[in-house]
């Protein structure tokens, strides 16, 4: 075989070459087929090669592909920004394009500080989060994220920003039960709050239903609406990363939906071009947008690709697919369908400690007692072992960490994309069934 060059996430591992994709399916080079039970890293949600997202992008380049924001602004990114208001709740009415999550929501954080600095309040620098929690991989998101694996290597560069226990009710970091909790996990935010200082804190941030680094972890009722009550108590700004959880994936435009809370501002990314072409937007609120416009006129961040139409054409060409299709409203019987599929095999086979999940976003978590929950010692590498057998299966799981540091336990995230059949789910969850058969 040729030597190659590139760089790969593990360079010990062998990857199969993509060739091609349709729907949920993927193939390499040698023909083999493989079921996106992921759509990737919860990204390709209208599944592979839909040809109304190649013709938009072509025609859109047979135009223009490329003009700098400070220049022009272009047809496809202005109709995505009004799609993006259509969709988005209450005032968040305005869309700041970049190109990765992790730029989405590090343009959160400046634009929360920013914020504050534009109402005469700079002292108010600090963005709270959750352990557990996971933004991003440049330093301004790595700093957010809860995510000890990944920030260890870099801690002397990062900001302590995680303070506050994740709504983890399967090991509840108070070891209490909902509803009788009252909501500890929130209420946990207020003392973060007043320990730092409110003239400290511009923002929180949250993902309204945890991913990368819970495996879909639902909050229980009523804890975003507790949330959204103690940031307005103290002033702070809430910011909802939905990059992995917007865009329909939930079954809801946006997962914070589900509460009726609007937050200030959102980071989206992965599904919003569903990956067609790198995009991701920071959304912001008319309240937040008002003192810039009156005061420095000029959002400090962007990139050379911000707003890029050819992105903006895939974007826009996603959303339009999405509603003709009407994958969002879909999303939410698809996945309760897969929820059920997935509690059958919980019940059959004790390995599987815990099945959540909304819409299209599941997680399974891995457990060496079911009675106790004790998590697999991390020698055993449980996760590697069923997305590694998986993928010899042909079928995509993606990896999760499940639990605190310390305590991290195994799991995995079933997010296919949701143009998925009925069919087809019968079938993914059967090849799962025969990976966990023969991992347990
Ligand atoms: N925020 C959340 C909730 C994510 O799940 C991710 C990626 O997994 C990011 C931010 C970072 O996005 P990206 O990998 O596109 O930079």
């Amino acid at each position: 075989m040729q030597r190659s060059y590139l760089i790969k996430p593990f360079l010990d591992e062998e990857y199969p070459q993509a060739e091609y994709g349709k729907g949920i399916y993927l193939y390499d080079v040698d023909g083999k087929e493989y079921i996106d039970g992921s759509s990737g890293a919860v990204t390709a949600s209208i599944g592979h090669g839909v040809m109304e997202i190649a013709e938009a992008m072509k025609a859109q380049g047979e135009k223009v592909s490329f003009v700098y924001r400070s220049q022009f602004t272009s047809e496809p990114a202005e109709k995505l920004a009004m799609k993006l208001k259509e969709w988005a709740p209450g005032d968040i009415n305005w869309s700041f394009f970049v190109n990765s999550g992790s730029e989405a929501t590090e343009t959160a954080l400046k634009v929360a500080i920013q914020y504050w600095q534009e109402k005469g309040r700079p002292s108010k620098t600090k963005v709270l989060s959750r352990w557990m929690s996971y933004h991003g991989i440049t330093l301004g998101a790595l700093s957010m994220s809860g995510h000890i694996g990944r920030r260890e290597r870099f801690v002397p560069l990062l900001e302590d920003f995680p303070s506050v226990e994740p709504p983890y009710c399967y090991r509840c970091p108070f070891h209490q039960t909902y509803p009788e909790c009252q909501l500890l996990c929130a209420k946990e935010l207020d003392r973060a709050i007043r320990r730092v200082g409110s003239d400290q804190v511009a923002a929180f941030i949250a993902e309204p239903i945890i991913g990368a680094s819970g495996a879909a972890v639902v909050p229980p009722d009523g804890y975003y609406q507790e949330i959204r009550a103690i940031c307005d108590h103290h002033d702070i700004l809430f910011i909802a990363d939905e990059v992995m959880t917007g865009i329909g994936r939930c079954g809801k435009k946006f997962a914070i939906d589900y509460w009726d809370v609007i937050p200030d501002i959102i980071a989206l990314g992965k599904g919003l071009s569903a990956g067609y072409a790198p995009l991701a937007a920071t959304m912001i609120s008319d309240k937040i947008m008002e003192p810039i416009f009156y005061g420095s006129k000029v959002i400090m961040s962007g990139h050379t690709y911000s707003a890029n139409p050819q992105s903006t054409a895939a974007g826009l060409a996603v959303l339009n697919y999405m509603e003709q299709n009407k994958l969002v409203e879909g999303a939410i019987k698809k996945g309760e369908y897969l929820l059920d599929a997935l509690r059958i095999l919980q019940q059959n086979y004790p390995i599987i400690g815990d099945v959540r999940g909304k819409g299209l976003l599941t997680g399974v978590e891995f457990v060496s007692n079911i009675f106790n929950k004790l998590p697999f010692s991390s020698e055993v590498n449980v996760t590697k072992k069923v997305v590694t057998k998986a993928m010899e299966k042909g079928l995509l799981v993606y990896p999760a960490v499940a639990g605190m540091e310390g305590m991290a336990g195994d799991a995995v995230i079933i997010a296919p994309p949701l143009s998925i059949k009925g069919e087809e789910i019968d079938r993914l969850i059967s090849v799962f069934e025969q990976v966990v058969k023969e991992i347990q």
